[in-house]
Protein backbone atom coordinates (compact mmCIF):
# COMPACT_ATOMS: atom_id res chain seq x y z
CA UNK A 1 0.00 0.00 0.00
CA UNK A 2 2.99 2.62 0.86
CA UNK A 3 5.10 1.65 -1.94
CA UNK A 4 1.80 2.15 -4.25
CA UNK A 5 0.70 5.63 -2.92
CA UNK A 6 4.77 6.79 -3.26
CA UNK A 7 5.04 5.60 -6.78
CA UNK A 8 1.47 7.99 -7.58
CA UNK A 9 2.86 10.63 -5.67
CA UNK A 10 6.76 10.90 -7.35
CA UNK A 11 4.04 10.46 -10.54
CA UNK A 12 2.44 13.42 -9.88
CA UNK A 13 5.60 15.20 -9.06
CA UNK A 14 7.18 14.68 -11.88
CA UNK A 15 4.34 15.79 -13.84
CA UNK A 16 3.74 18.87 -11.80
CA UNK A 17 7.23 19.68 -12.50
CA UNK A 18 7.50 18.92 -16.52
CA UNK A 19 4.06 20.66 -16.76
CA UNK A 20 5.30 23.96 -14.61
CA UNK A 21 9.21 23.66 -16.30
CA UNK A 22 7.27 23.98 -20.21
CA UNK A 23 4.58 26.32 -18.99
CA UNK A 24 7.61 28.85 -17.50
CA UNK A 25 10.23 28.52 -19.95
CA UNK A 26 8.40 28.83 -22.53
CA UNK A 27 6.56 32.86 -22.58
CA UNK A 28 7.11 35.43 -20.47
CA UNK A 29 5.67 39.16 -20.44
CA UNK A 30 7.73 41.96 -19.57
CA UNK A 31 7.18 45.85 -20.06
CA UNK A 32 9.02 47.31 -23.54
CA UNK A 33 8.12 50.91 -23.27
CA UNK A 34 4.94 53.67 -23.69
CA UNK A 35 3.92 55.05 -26.91
CA UNK A 36 4.10 59.29 -26.55
CA UNK A 37 0.23 58.51 -26.35
CA UNK A 38 0.88 56.37 -22.82
CA UNK A 39 -0.10 53.11 -24.31
CA UNK A 40 1.70 50.81 -22.71
CA UNK A 41 3.95 48.05 -24.94
CA UNK A 42 4.79 44.89 -24.11
CA UNK A 43 7.62 42.05 -25.40
CA UNK A 44 7.24 38.54 -24.74
CA UNK A 45 10.00 36.00 -24.22
CA UNK A 46 9.74 32.45 -26.37
CA UNK A 47 11.87 29.84 -25.36
CA UNK A 48 12.40 26.23 -26.01
CA UNK A 49 14.40 23.64 -24.66
CA UNK A 50 17.49 24.02 -26.40
CA UNK A 51 17.86 27.60 -25.53
CA UNK A 52 16.72 29.56 -28.41
CA UNK A 53 14.98 31.96 -27.76
CA UNK A 54 12.40 35.00 -29.72
CA UNK A 55 11.78 38.03 -28.19
CA UNK A 56 8.57 39.68 -30.28
CA UNK A 57 6.31 42.75 -29.19
CA UNK A 58 3.46 43.33 -29.47
CA UNK A 59 4.20 47.01 -31.12
CA UNK A 60 4.26 45.87 -34.58
CA UNK A 61 4.39 42.39 -33.50
CA UNK A 62 8.38 42.66 -34.01
CA UNK A 63 10.65 39.76 -33.48
CA UNK A 64 13.38 41.97 -31.66
CA UNK A 65 15.93 39.11 -31.12
CA UNK A 66 16.22 35.83 -32.04
CA UNK A 67 19.13 33.52 -30.40
CA UNK A 68 20.14 30.62 -32.32
CA UNK A 69 22.72 28.10 -31.69
CA UNK A 70 26.22 28.06 -34.16
CA UNK A 71 27.56 24.33 -34.74
CA UNK A 72 29.54 24.68 -31.35
CA UNK A 73 26.42 25.27 -29.51
CA UNK A 74 27.15 29.16 -29.17
CA UNK A 75 23.73 31.69 -29.16
CA UNK A 76 24.33 34.80 -31.07
CA UNK A 77 20.82 36.99 -32.00
CA UNK A 78 21.01 36.88 -35.63
CA UNK A 79 18.45 39.49 -36.49
CA UNK A 80 18.70 43.02 -36.72
CA UNK A 81 16.86 45.44 -34.46
CA UNK A 82 16.61 47.95 -31.67
CA UNK A 83 17.34 47.66 -27.67
CA UNK A 84 14.33 50.10 -27.12
CA UNK A 85 11.20 50.65 -28.10
CA UNK A 86 12.12 54.34 -28.70
CA UNK A 87 14.19 53.48 -31.28
CA UNK A 88 12.09 51.45 -33.49
CA UNK A 89 9.58 54.52 -33.38
CA UNK A 90 12.55 56.72 -34.49
CA UNK A 91 13.80 54.47 -37.16
CA UNK A 92 10.71 52.77 -39.09
CA UNK A 93 11.88 53.02 -42.26
CA UNK A 94 13.21 49.80 -43.02
CA UNK A 95 10.63 47.99 -41.27
CA UNK A 96 13.49 45.34 -39.14
CA UNK A 97 11.53 42.46 -37.90
CA UNK A 98 7.74 43.61 -38.30
CA UNK A 99 4.81 42.40 -39.38
CA UNK A 100 3.60 43.64 -42.85
CA UNK A 101 0.13 44.45 -44.04
CA UNK A 102 -2.05 45.31 -45.01
CA UNK A 103 -0.60 44.68 -48.05
CA UNK A 104 3.36 43.54 -48.22
CA UNK A 105 5.35 44.95 -50.45
CA UNK A 106 4.49 47.12 -53.29
CA UNK A 107 1.48 48.57 -55.16
CA UNK A 108 1.77 50.50 -58.32
CA UNK A 109 0.44 54.22 -58.09
CA UNK A 110 -1.46 52.95 -54.85
CA UNK A 111 -4.71 52.16 -56.74
CA UNK A 112 -6.27 49.30 -56.59
CA UNK A 113 -9.68 48.45 -57.99
CA UNK A 114 -12.66 46.06 -56.51
CA UNK A 115 -15.96 45.96 -57.46
CA UNK A 116 -15.73 48.75 -60.21
CA UNK A 117 -14.08 51.21 -57.31
CA UNK A 118 -11.24 52.51 -57.15
CA UNK A 119 -9.39 52.63 -53.68
CA UNK A 120 -6.54 55.31 -53.24
CA UNK A 121 -3.97 54.21 -50.55
CA UNK A 122 -1.04 55.85 -49.13
CA UNK A 123 1.68 56.70 -51.76
CA UNK A 124 4.68 56.17 -48.66
CA UNK A 125 7.37 54.84 -51.72
CA UNK A 126 7.65 57.29 -54.67
CA UNK A 127 4.59 56.78 -56.68
CA UNK A 128 3.73 53.57 -55.00
CA UNK A 129 2.28 52.36 -51.80
CA UNK A 130 4.42 50.22 -49.75
CA UNK A 131 3.97 48.10 -46.66
CA UNK A 132 0.30 48.86 -46.53
CA UNK A 133 1.13 52.25 -46.25
CA UNK A 134 2.30 55.55 -43.85
CA UNK A 135 0.78 53.59 -41.20
CA UNK A 136 0.69 49.96 -41.78
CA UNK A 137 0.42 47.38 -39.22
CA UNK A 138 4.23 47.69 -38.47
CA UNK A 139 3.12 50.51 -36.47
CA UNK A 140 -0.34 49.35 -34.85
CA UNK A 141 -0.47 48.04 -31.60
CA UNK A 142 -1.34 44.54 -31.53
CA UNK A 143 -3.99 42.98 -28.84
CA UNK A 144 -1.40 40.10 -26.90
CA UNK A 145 -2.84 36.60 -26.08
CA UNK A 146 -0.42 34.34 -24.32
CA UNK A 147 -1.35 30.72 -25.59
CA UNK A 148 -1.52 28.02 -22.91
CA UNK A 149 0.86 26.30 -24.85
CA UNK A 150 3.43 28.98 -24.90
CA UNK A 151 2.63 30.85 -28.26
CA UNK A 152 1.46 34.63 -28.81
CA UNK A 153 -1.30 35.19 -30.25
CA UNK A 154 -1.09 38.96 -32.07
CA UNK A 155 -4.46 40.43 -33.00
CA UNK A 156 -5.06 43.83 -35.35
CA UNK A 157 -8.67 45.21 -35.79
CA UNK A 158 -8.24 47.30 -39.25
CA UNK A 159 -10.84 49.69 -39.45
CA UNK A 160 -12.69 50.25 -43.28
CA UNK A 161 -10.94 52.40 -45.03
CA UNK A 162 -7.66 52.51 -42.96
CA UNK A 163 -4.79 53.25 -45.55
CA UNK A 164 -7.29 53.23 -47.92
CA UNK A 165 -8.30 49.87 -48.08
CA UNK A 166 -11.91 48.42 -47.66
CA UNK A 167 -13.73 46.35 -45.30
CA UNK A 168 -13.24 45.90 -41.27
CA UNK A 169 -10.38 43.58 -41.94
CA UNK A 170 -9.31 41.43 -38.00
CA UNK A 171 -6.18 39.88 -38.37
CA UNK A 172 -4.15 37.67 -36.31
CA UNK A 173 -0.91 36.30 -36.25
CA UNK A 174 0.19 33.80 -34.23
CA UNK A 175 4.10 33.20 -33.12
CA UNK A 176 5.22 29.76 -32.06
CA UNK A 177 8.46 28.41 -30.92
CA UNK A 178 9.09 24.84 -30.67
CA UNK A 179 11.56 22.58 -29.35
CA UNK A 180 12.59 21.62 -33.18
CA UNK A 181 14.20 25.63 -33.48
CA UNK A 182 11.31 26.70 -35.63
CA UNK A 183 9.97 30.04 -35.16
CA UNK A 184 6.79 29.63 -36.83
CA UNK A 185 3.85 32.33 -37.99
CA UNK A 186 -0.25 31.13 -38.82
CA UNK A 187 -1.65 34.19 -40.11
CA UNK A 188 -5.28 34.57 -40.06
CA UNK A 189 -7.83 37.48 -41.48
CA UNK A 190 -11.56 38.15 -42.13
CA UNK A 191 -13.42 40.78 -43.69
CA UNK A 192 -16.82 42.59 -43.87
CA UNK A 193 -16.29 43.70 -47.47
CA UNK A 194 -13.90 43.05 -50.53
CA UNK A 195 -10.39 43.46 -49.93
CA UNK A 196 -7.21 42.41 -50.73
CA UNK A 197 -4.65 41.39 -48.19
CA UNK A 198 -0.99 39.82 -48.45
CA UNK A 199 1.09 39.82 -44.84
CA UNK A 200 4.67 38.86 -44.53
CA UNK A 201 7.41 39.32 -42.01
CA UNK A 202 10.00 41.62 -42.15
CA UNK A 203 13.36 39.82 -40.34
CA UNK A 204 16.35 40.74 -41.63
CA UNK A 205 18.43 37.83 -40.77
CA UNK A 206 22.44 38.07 -40.35
CA UNK A 207 23.37 34.25 -39.43
CA UNK A 208 26.78 35.61 -38.55
CA UNK A 209 25.03 37.78 -35.50
CA UNK A 210 23.59 40.60 -36.35
CA UNK A 211 25.80 43.45 -36.74
CA UNK A 212 28.28 41.01 -37.98
CA UNK A 213 29.40 42.05 -41.57
CA UNK A 214 28.16 41.51 -44.83
CA UNK A 215 26.10 38.61 -46.11
CA UNK A 216 27.90 38.33 -49.19
CA UNK A 217 29.69 34.76 -48.04
CA UNK A 218 25.72 32.94 -47.21
CA UNK A 219 24.82 30.52 -49.69
CA UNK A 220 21.43 30.69 -50.44
CA UNK A 221 18.86 28.08 -52.45
CA UNK A 222 15.74 29.38 -53.19
CA UNK A 223 13.33 26.61 -54.49
CA UNK A 224 12.03 28.93 -57.75
CA UNK A 225 12.24 28.25 -61.59
CA UNK A 226 11.04 31.86 -62.26
CA UNK A 227 10.92 35.18 -61.09
CA UNK A 228 8.84 39.04 -61.56
CA UNK A 229 11.32 40.81 -62.87
CA UNK A 230 10.41 44.74 -62.04
CA UNK A 231 10.73 48.17 -63.79
CA UNK A 232 12.39 51.63 -62.24
CA UNK A 233 10.35 51.92 -59.20
CA UNK A 234 10.32 48.74 -58.61
CA UNK A 235 6.67 47.19 -59.45
CA UNK A 236 6.51 43.82 -61.23
CA UNK A 237 6.42 44.16 -65.30
CA UNK A 238 3.79 40.90 -64.75
CA UNK A 239 6.39 38.88 -66.69
CA UNK A 240 6.96 35.63 -65.20
CA UNK A 241 10.56 35.04 -66.12
CA UNK A 242 12.71 31.80 -65.89
CA UNK A 243 15.71 32.40 -64.17
CA UNK A 244 17.57 29.92 -66.10
CA UNK A 245 21.08 31.86 -67.12
CA UNK A 246 20.51 34.70 -64.80
CA UNK A 247 22.18 36.01 -61.76
CA UNK A 248 18.87 35.20 -60.26
CA UNK A 249 19.25 31.15 -60.67
CA UNK A 250 19.71 30.25 -56.85
CA UNK A 251 18.41 26.40 -57.81
CA UNK A 252 21.54 25.34 -56.19
CA UNK A 253 23.31 26.86 -53.36
CA UNK A 254 25.56 29.66 -54.00
CA UNK A 255 26.79 32.65 -52.16
CA UNK A 256 25.03 35.80 -52.14
CA UNK A 257 28.27 38.10 -53.67
CA UNK A 258 28.98 35.43 -56.53
CA UNK A 259 26.71 37.29 -58.61
CA UNK A 260 24.90 40.36 -56.94
CA UNK A 261 28.06 42.92 -58.96
CA UNK A 262 26.65 41.40 -62.70
CA UNK A 263 25.94 43.87 -64.95
CA UNK A 264 22.46 42.59 -65.09
CA UNK A 265 19.58 45.22 -65.72
CA UNK A 266 17.43 43.86 -63.33
CA UNK A 267 20.44 43.79 -60.49
CA UNK A 268 20.52 47.59 -61.41
CA UNK A 269 16.88 48.00 -60.83
CA UNK A 270 17.01 46.61 -57.60
CA UNK A 271 20.40 47.90 -56.57
CA UNK A 272 20.46 44.39 -56.22
CA UNK A 273 18.12 41.26 -55.06
CA UNK A 274 15.08 42.75 -53.96
CA UNK A 275 12.69 40.90 -56.21
CA UNK A 276 10.06 38.22 -55.52
CA UNK A 277 10.55 34.33 -56.72
CA UNK A 278 7.88 32.08 -57.28
CA UNK A 279 7.62 29.31 -55.27
CA UNK A 280 7.73 26.17 -57.72
CA UNK A 281 6.43 24.08 -54.87
CA UNK A 282 3.78 26.05 -53.99
CA UNK A 283 0.48 23.97 -53.47
CA UNK A 284 -0.07 21.71 -50.83
CA UNK A 285 0.11 23.15 -48.07
CA UNK A 286 3.79 23.88 -46.17
CA UNK A 287 6.66 24.10 -48.93
CA UNK A 288 10.21 24.46 -49.26
CA UNK A 289 10.96 28.05 -50.36
CA UNK A 290 14.49 28.83 -49.14
CA UNK A 291 18.04 27.80 -47.44
CA UNK A 292 20.54 29.77 -46.16
CA UNK A 293 23.69 28.74 -44.74
CA UNK A 294 26.34 31.00 -43.12
CA UNK A 295 29.91 28.71 -43.80
CA UNK A 296 31.65 30.12 -41.22
CA UNK A 297 29.46 29.45 -37.98
CA UNK A 298 27.45 26.69 -39.34
CA UNK A 299 23.96 28.09 -38.64
CA UNK A 300 21.18 27.23 -41.44
CA UNK A 301 18.18 28.59 -42.12
CA UNK A 302 15.14 26.80 -43.74
CA UNK A 303 11.92 28.74 -44.42
CA UNK A 304 8.98 26.25 -45.12
CA UNK A 305 5.69 28.22 -46.65
CA UNK A 306 1.76 27.99 -47.56
CA UNK A 307 2.48 31.13 -49.65
CA UNK A 308 3.62 31.02 -53.34
CA UNK A 309 5.97 33.66 -53.36
CA UNK A 310 9.09 34.93 -51.44
CA UNK A 311 10.75 38.68 -51.60
CA UNK A 312 14.31 38.42 -51.26
CA UNK A 313 15.90 41.46 -50.06
CA UNK A 314 19.65 41.95 -49.64
CA UNK A 315 19.03 45.19 -47.40
CA UNK A 316 20.84 47.31 -50.24
CA UNK A 317 19.15 50.74 -49.13
CA UNK A 318 20.97 50.12 -45.73
CA UNK A 319 23.64 52.59 -45.66
CA UNK A 320 25.11 52.38 -41.88
CA UNK A 321 23.77 55.43 -40.81
CA UNK A 322 21.19 53.29 -37.98
CA UNK A 323 22.90 52.35 -34.76
CA UNK A 324 20.89 49.36 -34.15
CA UNK A 325 21.02 47.02 -30.67
CA UNK A 326 24.51 47.44 -28.66
CA UNK A 327 25.29 50.23 -30.85
CA UNK A 328 26.10 48.41 -33.73
CA UNK A 329 25.43 50.00 -37.43
CA UNK A 330 24.12 48.22 -39.95
CA UNK A 331 25.50 48.89 -43.23
CA UNK A 332 24.44 48.45 -46.90
CA UNK A 333 23.96 44.24 -47.15
CA UNK A 334 24.38 43.78 -43.30
CA UNK A 335 21.64 41.43 -43.55
CA UNK A 336 19.10 39.62 -45.99
CA UNK A 337 14.98 39.58 -45.63
CA UNK A 338 13.60 36.17 -46.84
CA UNK A 339 9.45 37.57 -47.03
CA UNK A 340 7.06 35.35 -47.51
CA UNK A 341 3.63 36.47 -49.51
CA UNK A 342 2.14 36.72 -52.63
CA UNK A 343 3.75 38.59 -55.26
CA UNK A 344 3.86 42.33 -55.20
CA UNK A 345 1.23 44.69 -57.35
CA UNK A 346 -1.24 41.69 -57.35
CA UNK A 347 -4.17 43.68 -57.46
CA UNK A 348 -3.03 44.91 -60.93
CA UNK A 349 -2.19 42.26 -62.41
CA UNK A 350 -5.03 38.90 -63.70
CA UNK A 351 -2.17 36.49 -64.33
CA UNK A 352 -0.61 36.56 -60.43
CA UNK A 353 -2.62 34.36 -57.85
CA UNK A 354 -5.36 36.77 -56.53
CA UNK A 355 -4.91 38.42 -52.93
CA UNK A 356 -8.91 39.23 -52.26
CA UNK A 357 -10.03 38.42 -49.50
CA UNK A 358 -13.87 38.31 -49.67
CA UNK A 359 -16.55 38.35 -46.61
CA UNK A 360 -17.23 34.69 -45.05
CA UNK A 361 -13.78 33.68 -46.23
CA UNK A 362 -11.16 32.88 -44.40
CA UNK A 363 -7.29 34.07 -44.88
CA UNK A 364 -5.02 31.59 -43.46
CA UNK A 365 -1.37 31.14 -44.29
CA UNK A 366 1.88 29.91 -42.49
CA UNK A 367 5.59 30.30 -42.47
CA UNK A 368 8.02 28.45 -40.51
CA UNK A 369 11.68 29.40 -40.23
CA UNK A 370 14.28 26.85 -38.98
CA UNK A 371 17.59 26.63 -37.54
CA UNK A 372 19.63 24.43 -37.66
CA UNK A 373 23.61 23.65 -37.73
CA UNK A 374 25.91 21.82 -39.99
CA UNK A 375 28.44 19.65 -39.17
CA UNK A 376 32.19 20.96 -39.67
C1 LIG B 1 11.26 45.80 -50.21
C2 LIG B 1 12.43 46.74 -50.31
C3 LIG B 1 12.33 47.74 -49.19
C4 LIG B 1 12.28 47.00 -47.87
C5 LIG B 1 12.05 47.95 -46.72
C6 LIG B 1 11.28 45.12 -48.90
O1 LIG B 1 10.18 44.29 -48.79
O2 LIG B 1 11.25 44.90 -51.28
O3 LIG B 1 12.46 47.42 -51.55
O4 LIG B 1 13.40 48.64 -49.19
O5 LIG B 1 11.22 46.08 -47.88
O6 LIG B 1 10.90 48.69 -46.93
Amino acid sequence: MRRAFGARQLRAAILFLAVGTAMQASIQQADFGRLPDGTAVSIYTLSNRNRVEARITNYGGIVVSLRVPDRNGSLADIVLGFDSLADYLANPGPYFGALIGRYANRIAQGRVHLDGAEYRLDQNNGPNSIHGGANGFDKRVWTPRELPDGGLELQYRSKDGEGGFPGNLIVTATYHLTDANELRIDYGATTDRNTVINLTSHSYFNLKGAGSGDILGHLVTLHANRFTPVDSVLIPTGELRAVDGTPFDFRKPLAIGARIGQDDEQLRLGSGYDHNWVLSRHGNGLAPAARVEEPESGRILEVHTTEPGIQFYTANFLDGTIRGKGGKTYARRSALCLETQHFPDSPNHNNFPSTTLKPGDRFQSTTIYRFLAARK
